[in-house]
């Protein structure tokens, strides 16, 4: 499994890692995001979206559960999934509705939608430092074994 250990001194940094990878990825590819609140998390998906053309503000959809971007060339659809209450709704969501498509998945909180989300191609941890933040970057599929190969080093 290909591994990248990214150091993020402040926020813009964060929002580059974002960027980063959407300008890397190559169709539908599933993101995992885990990290304590305020780890960036919606960040990093603000500065994904936004690189892949997207004008507005970027919110953690915690009470909708699950926000699209329908953009130039596809469609990213952002989870957060902290308070659902159980796997199941997402059952109910259609959520493989969502994962079907040629769309891009960032996935707040997976740790809550376990047994029903689809698998990854691509763990992100985020993690607090003395200062800034550290991004570890796991792929766990051939499709995200590519993508972080092809992000510059
Ligand atoms: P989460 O979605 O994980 O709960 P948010 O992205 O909503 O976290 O909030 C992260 C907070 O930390 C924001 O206030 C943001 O400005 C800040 N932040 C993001 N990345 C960094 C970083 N690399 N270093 C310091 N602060 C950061
Ligand atoms: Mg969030």
């Amino acid at each position: 499994m290909m591994n990248r250990v990214i150091s993020l001194p402040d926020e813009s940094a964060t929002l580059a890692l974002g960027a980063r990878l959407a300008q890397a990825c190559q169709g539908g590819v599933v993101f995992w995001l885990y990290g304590d609140l305020g780890a960036g998390k919606t960040t990093f998906s603000r500065g994904f979206v936004q690189a892949l053309g997207h004008k507005g503000t970027v919110k953690s959809p915690t009470y909708t559960l699950v926000e699209p971007y329908a953009l130039e060339k596809l469609t990213v659809y952002h989870f957060d999934l902290y308070r659902l209450a159980d796997p199941e709704e997402l059952e109910f969501m259609g959520i493989r509705d969502y994962f079907d498509r040629n769309a891009i998945c960032l996935v707040e909180w997976p740790q809550q939608g376990a047994g029903v989300l689809p698998n990854p191609d691509v763990e992100i941890h985020l993690l607090y430092q003395a200062q800034g933040r550290e991004a570890r970057l796991t792929a766990v599929s051939q499709a995200g074994e590519s993508l972080l190969s092809r992000l510059a080093v």
